[in-house]
């Protein structure tokens, strides 16, 4: 594997989930145009995550990823962004709280377009057509003309992730994020939870903290850290014609730099240790995530740690581990000694969605309790092993959707059909997904 990088080279690699152009001309030039766009992030930022990950690899910090399974055209706004936001925010503070650690802040947002499937066709009423890939491929009608993969939305999807990023880069420096709203805001939902008892102790525990730091003179107009927060995007590196013209070289390190988010992912799908993703992914020096499913073994997963990370680096490599609430003490805790054992800096992270999908009323959706359930094993495993169970990985929204199944307002297999607007996979709803932090938190303490 010492053999040469370049951001093309993973063009000579077997590949995974590949969309079939009509036409290959087209596809050329919206890439040679992509090229010519200025980056959506820099070099800089992405070593700022890597330094902030690489606490965590060392136990000093946790780290919150979330966002939408897929982003879409058809919803990008204002409200969507400022209203993910707030919730994601919120969910930070109350994890800093349990944590008394830093939580880094990752959204899957700016960039989460493209989506692997399970199947390339779907078929309806006797109909086959190609699967929806994301709005960065195809679109999600089911007629014949949407599913034909258009290189023009690659376009699309860049102009949209610059808008979203913009517009994250005000809320997070320009105010809007102070911790007095974030507190207000959280005490808001802690007020109308059906769960408020269980949470007011902690709540109540966080104002006191903040009106002591008032009184002896520590607040946001004094304090630039309670004004203003670092966030960071991140998406899945799926669609490699995209990422490849996003790839550039820093001015200051002269390094390789996937400029379309500061963090990006391989998916559980995508991850073979001598194929195109893995290829791609190793020659950048951005943090990468890897997902980590069932099917994968410790010698495998240590295999691509060397390939992703031959220098060891903290911050590098967070391993996001997705086995389902009934799996994972079968397959983590393996996984966690091959690491332990050989010694590799890594983040480990605990997706708790993708092992857990089920079909309710032919809905897609997840049940909050095994999304939970997932996470406290996590969290068992880790303490048992002596490693750090080092953050989270949800799909998750600012809307009062109807996707998932379960929690404090518990949505029911028939209220699915309600709200039910995800593009992909089912998202945690605003107050499922601050509950999860609420109780995250309590996991924190210990
Ligand atoms: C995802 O994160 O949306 C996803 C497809 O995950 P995984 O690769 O773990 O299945
Ligand atoms: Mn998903």
């Amino acid at each position: 594997m010492a053999q040469t990088w370049n951001p093309a080279s993973w063009r000579d690699k077997p590949i995974q989930q590949v969309p079939s152009y009509p036409d290959m001309e087209a596809l050329k030039t919206a890439e040679a145009r992509l090229a010519s766009f200025p980056p959506l992030v820099f070099a800089g930022e992405a070593r700022k995550l890597k330094t902030s990950l690489a606490r965590v690899a060392e136990g000093e910090g946790f780290l919150l990823q979330g966002g939408d399974c897929a982003e879409s055209f058809a919803e990008h706004g204002a409200d969507n962004i400022r209203d993910f936001f707030r919730v994601f925010l919120q969910m930070a503070v109350v994890l800093t709280f349990g944590a008394q650690q830093p939580v880094v802040k990752v959204g899957r947002i700016a960039g989460q377009f493209a989506k692997p499937r399970s199947s390339d066709n779907e078929t309806k009423d006797g109909v086959t057509l190609p699967s929806y890939r994301g709005d960065i491929i195809n679109g999600i009608e089911f007629d014949e003309a949407s599913r034909i993969p258009s290189p023009e939305r690659q376009i699309m999807a860049y102009r949209q992730s610059a808008a979203t990023l913009n517009l994250l880069r005000a809320f997070a420096q320009g105010g809007y994020a102070n911790l007095d709203n974030v507190h207000q805001w959280m005490l808001g939902f802690v007020k109308d939870s059906p769960q408020a008892e269980r949470y007011r102790k902690l709540a109540d525990r966080i104002s006191e903290t903040m009106d002591f730091m008032k009184a002896i003179g520590i607040d946001s107009e004094s304090n630039r850290s309670l004004n203003e927060t670092d966030f960071f995007t991140s998406h899945e590196a799926l669609l490699l014609g995209y990422e490849e013209a996003m790839t550039r070289v820093d001015s200051t390190s002269g390094d390789w730099y996937a400029t379309s988010g500061h963090m990006i992912w391989i998916g559980d799908r995508t991850r073979q240790a001598d194929h195109a993703h893995i290829e791609f992914c190793r020659g950048i020096k951005n943090p990468i995530g890897l997902k980590c499913g069932p099917s994968l073994q410790p010698d495998d997963l240590l295999k691509l740690i060397d390939i992703l990370n031959p220098g060891n680096e903290a911050g590098r490599l967070t391993l996001i581990a997705r086995f389902g609430h009934d799996k994972v003490a079968e397959h983590l805790p393996k996984l966690i000694r091959a690491v332990e054992r050989e010694g590799k800096k890594v983040v480990w992270s605990c997706d708790p969605m993708h092992g857990n999908t089920i079909t309710l009323n032919s809905y897609k959706t997840r049940p909050f309790e095994r999304i939970l359930s997932e996470v406290e094993s996590f969290f068992q495993i880790h303490r048992a092993e002596g490693s750090h169970p080092g953050g989270i990985h949800i799909e998750m929204t600012g809307k009062n959707v109807t996707e998932c199944t379960g929690g404090a307002r518990a949505v029911s297999a028939d209220d699915l059909s309600d709200r039910y607007h995800t593009h992909c996979d089912p998202r945690l709803n605003a107050d499922q997904a601050l509950e999860l932090a609420f109780l995250v938190a309590e996991l924190l303490k210990g």
